[in-house]
């Protein structure tokens, strides 16, 4: 691992002051994913600013039903939440679905949603990729794609965003806290993601230097009848293959409202906004759940070796809004 200089962050402020201009210097908060790819030679800081000093630890409730999360919430405490379990079960889920109980300990909520692409070609510093290196190529687009992306990517990336809790957060339309060298400023979930289009190496919609600092959950009545629905290749310590978070809201066999965000399919959480608005006004039958997914579905550009994920997602979303109506 390249030496690096580490210094406490005192507050949200100077980290930023500390961080911006100096595109070497990172963020480290839990550090399993940034520490991961420092022994892998993937991310070379000079500088760490530790900031899990700093970050809020706590979840607090609004006036108003919204939660605040702050960007130092450990993974386990915020699954673990009464608040959250209750209004928010799909939330709760995605977050249990993810890493193991122990890196949900070290883990934090703004680590998370800044966490890397799990990509093999981009944590492989013997090989090119577009992500790590920018203009020299993705080996992936011809080679091991199985786990990559179906919507939404580009000539120059098929990487897949990795995090559960990101899915659910795009499907509550939570909006995001970020402080930077001008001051505060906040961004709506799905939005924090960006696609890979012809700059893959940028992941999100963030400057150099901006940190986040807490994650608001917007009250959502229905979001109490919600699920997070993940696939993967083993039972644990497995990346979604494909997820799906649904929230939906049925009265008199007719859905009113829902959401929808599928994980594993590409460079962001996909928030289905196709499907949900087939859905309201529609019955609340399999056969509309199947229109949704396949309206929703028709953008899909299958790689040589996933072609697969389109079925699987249309099904486990088909799955999950069958069991809600079924509980409604
Ligand atoms: C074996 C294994 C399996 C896993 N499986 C899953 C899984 O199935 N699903 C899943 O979702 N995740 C999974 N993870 C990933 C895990 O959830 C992430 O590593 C973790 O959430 C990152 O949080 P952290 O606090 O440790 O971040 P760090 O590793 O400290 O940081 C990650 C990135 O975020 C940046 N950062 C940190 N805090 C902030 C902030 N406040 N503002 C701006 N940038 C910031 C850092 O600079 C760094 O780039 C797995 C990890 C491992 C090691
Ligand atoms: S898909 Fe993206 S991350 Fe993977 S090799 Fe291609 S450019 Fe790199």
């Amino acid at each position: 691992m390249r030496p690096f200089s580490y210094l406490r962050a005192q507050d949200a402020p100077s980290a930023v002051a500390t961080a911006t201009g100096r595109p070497e210097t990172m963020y480290l908060a839990g550090g399993t994913n940034l520490v991961d790819l420092m022994r892998l030679g993937v991310a070379v800081p000079d500088v760490l600013v530790d900031v899990s000093g700093i970050a809020s630890g706590t979840v607090e409730e609004t006036g108003d039903g919204t939660l605040l999360v702050g960007a130092g919430v450990r993974n386990s405490d915020l699954a673990a939440d009464p608040l959250v379990r209750r209004r928010q079960p799909l939330l709760s889920q995605a977050v249990l679905a993810g890493a193991s109980g122990q890196i949900r300990n070290m883990a934090t909520v703004g680590g998370n949603l800044m966490q890397r692409t799990r990509c093999p070609y981009f944590q492989d510093v013997t090989k090119p990729c577009n992500k790590r290196l920018p203009g020299t190529g993705c080996p992936a687009r011809t080679g091991e794609n199985r786990n990559l992306a179906i919507l939404g990517h580009s000539d120059s990336c098929v990487a897949t965003h990795p995090s559960d809790m990101a899915v659910a957060l795009a499907a509550l339309g939570a909006i995001v806290h970020v402080e930077g060298a001008d001051g505060p400023r906040t961004v709506p979930m799905p939005g924090l993601h960006r696609l890979p289009g012809e700059e893959p190496e940028r992941d999100t919609v963030l400057g150099q230097g901006e940190l986040i600092t807490a994650v608001e959950v917007p009250p959502l009545a229905f979001a109490a009848r919600s699920r997070y629905r993940k696939v993967r290749d083993r039972a644990s310590f497995a990346f979604a293959v494909v997820s799906v978070a649904a929230a939906l809201d049925v009265a008199d066999g007719i859905v009113r409202d829902c959401r929808i965000a599928f994980g594993g399919v590409a460079h962001t959480p996909w928030r289905a906004e196709t499907a949900e608005a087939v859905l309201r006004g529609a019955t609340a039958t399999e056969a509309e759940f199947a229109r949704a997914a396949e309206a929703e579905l028709a953008a899909a550009r299958p790689l040589p070796g996933n072609a697969f994920k389109i079925p699987l997602v249309r099904n486990v979303l088909v799955r999950t809004l069958t069991d809600l109506a079924e509980a409604s």
